[in-house]
């Protein structure tokens, strides 16, 4: 942790953010979250990238980690997300290896307000058993696994989208170590043949004896942002922006930024956060 911290006391210090993302996202989508949210996180924040690139190197130094994932480190998602994705399972695994109390992991396309995820966290205690994220499906999802003698078992269990953001106390990770850490998590996703997200939830609820906390402060674009009222957008721990059937999704908010200025509305966001940044002042009309 950081500084001076009371007696039980969460910090931000105590929790790991693994940002996913891959290279060509590396100018759209990583230069964004850098001049906001990141900007706030800095010393807690790793960036898990497919590729090489100085520009993120630059910004991020080694805080960008470069996965070198091969083909062998991801399989093709048979449902829950789509195939354009190659999960690779490096920033969950190498995340679970550092000293930190939380780990929460990120699309490139969310916000995540450190100040809400403080909040939200020392509710918690990281020595309970805690997966907090928002829920994918409005019912558990049924997979098959694969059990050793090639039969298959039906399973049920809650997972936590991916797109959203999710955390998990320290406790919990260390147990879902030998299912999750090196190979084993491919292992593990094999068994069920589903993506890392997915994959997350089964580890927790069907090898752990854990279970997600569903959690309404999580957002990602595969919901209506625009019904987040603008007065609560300040509480919400993640959010996100993308395409949602076939129109474009962002959160509603009026300013400083237009949105031909700010179309994700996140720098608009980050002003309201922290009117201190230096080119909030600068905006029209601040
Ligand atoms: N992503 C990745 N490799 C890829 C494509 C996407 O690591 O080949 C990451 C991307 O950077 C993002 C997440 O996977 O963090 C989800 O991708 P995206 O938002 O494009 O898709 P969605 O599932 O939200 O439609
Ligand atoms: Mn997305």
């Amino acid at each position: 942790g950081e500084g001076y911290r009371a007696e039980g006391s969460l910090v931000l210090g105590d929790i790991f953010i693994a940002v996913k993302t891959t290279k060509r996202f590396h100018q759209s989508r990583m230069e964004l979250l850098l001049d906001t949210w990141i900007s706030r996180a800095r010393e807690q924040t790793y960036v898990f990238t497919d590729e090489e690139d100085d520009a993120l190197k630059r910004r991020m130094g080694d805080h960008a980690v470069f996965t070198n994932c091969s083909a062998g480190d991801s399989h093709p998602a048979l449902s829950c997300k789509s195939e354009k994705h190659s999960p690779c399972h490096k920033p969950l695994v190498s995340s679970f290896l550092s000293p930190h109390s939380w780990f929460c992991h990120l699309d490139d396309d969310n916000y995540l307000n450190p100040r809400a995820l403080l909040k939200l966290l020392s509710s918690y205690s990281a020595t309970w058993d805690v997966y907090l994220g928002k829920p994918s499906l409005n019912r558990p999802i049924r997979a098959s696994e694969t059990l050793p003698n090639n039969q298959t078992k039906s399973v049920r269990f809650w997972f936590a989208t991916g797109g959203a953001g999710f955390c998990i106390s320290r406790t919990l990770a260390s147990k879902m170590v030998p299912w999750a850490s090196g190979r084993n998590f491919l292992s593990t996703s094999e068994l069920i043949r589903l993506p890392d997200d997915c994959t997350v939830g089964y580890i927790v609820e069907c090898k752990v004896g854990g279970q997600l906390l569903p959690n309404a402060l999580f957002h990602s674009h595969l919901e209506n942002l625009q019904l987040i009222p603008p007065s609560r957008l300040m509480q919400q721990v993640t959010l996100s922006y993308g395409v949602f059937e076939n129109k474009l999704n962002v959160i509603e908010l009026s300013g400083p930024f237009s949105p031909q200025e700010d179309p994700s509305r996140f720098r608009s966001l980050h002003c309201h956060l922290y009117p201190d940044t230096s080119w909030c002042q600068q905006a029209v009309g601040w």
